[in-house]
């Protein structure tokens, strides 16, 4: 099969003929459909993540279909379309014992410590894998289990956001985004934060797509430690942000 490689850190992925094992016991083989390129896999490729190691197939966040199953899988069949998550976890440990699996002491990271889904086929535990609908796109499904999912818990298992909560969204990246569009979802009243210009101009066409949010523009300046409001017009009222250390101010445009 043919795989992007991280060879060498700060270097380009290079294109490889690479090896693909038949899948283990509770394995499946994904034949990869579309994968998601994170800033994560660009600190990867910095060096920046010290329990990686090279050569690496990157990529945590894809979906695919089965395209092998291996022995003791009996939920998944080839042809499935699926998405993976990216976390093994031992199963065992105190973490993963009281359910907190993202904290699991023998954490092994799909696209980290062991081979991702920058490839044509990659085996993956039958554990970690979800079924998705023929109606969603493979390059839409494929950053459900990283950027949809981890902002989703956030506000809705851990926020418990709901119709009519008032929400701030600290900085318009590609979470933020996420953060906008669920929290519209959940009815919830979203004020989002940037401290540049650009992701401004992102968030009035977010605005625009969620019409009946109440967005405002706000930009943030860093002072030492904490975050400074520079308003943009003169309506201005103040909020504190529930279990963040910081005050915030907001202005209507
Ligand atoms: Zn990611
Ligand atoms: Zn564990």
């Amino acid at each position: 099969m043919k795989a992007a490689v991280l060879e060498a850190y700060h270097q380009p992925l290079a294109i490889r003929d690479a090896e693909i094992s038949q899948p283990g016991l509770g394995e499946v083989t994904v034949a990869v459909k579309a994968v998601g390129l994170c800033l994560t896999d660009v600190h990867i490729s910095e060096g920046k993540i010290p329990t990686v190691k090279l050569p690496l197939i990157t990529g945590h966040e894809f979906a695919g279909v089965i395209d092998k199953t291996g022995p003791g899988v009996k939920d998944f069949k080839t042809g499935d379309r699926v998405v993976v998550n990216i976390d093994v976890i031992c199963g065992r440990c105190d973490h993963c014992l009281r359910g907190e699996t993202n904290r699991c002491s023998n954490l092994i990271r799909i696209g980290f410590e062991r081979n991702g889904g920058m490839a044509e086929y990659v085996n993956v535990p039958a554990i970690n894998i979800e079924k998705i609908s023929e109606k969603v796109p493979f390059e839409k499904a494929a950053i459900f289990p990283d950027a949809v999912a981890t902002t989703y818990r956030a506000m809705k298992t851990i926020g418990k956001v709901s119709a009519g909560t008032k929400v701030a969204i600290l900085g318009i990246g590609g979470l933020g985004m996420e953060g906008i569009l669920i929290g519209k979802l959940l009815g919830a009243h979203i004020t989002c934060t940037s401290r540049n210009e650009k992701s401004l101009k992102w968030q009035e066409l977010w605005e625009r797509i969620t019409s009946s949010t109440q967005l405002k523009r706000i930009s943030l300046r860093r002072q030492g430690s904490t975050l400074a409001v520079m308003p943009l017009s003169l309506k201005r009222s103040r909020f504190w942000v529930p279990g963040l250390p910081i005050e915030v101010s907001f202005v209507r445009s």
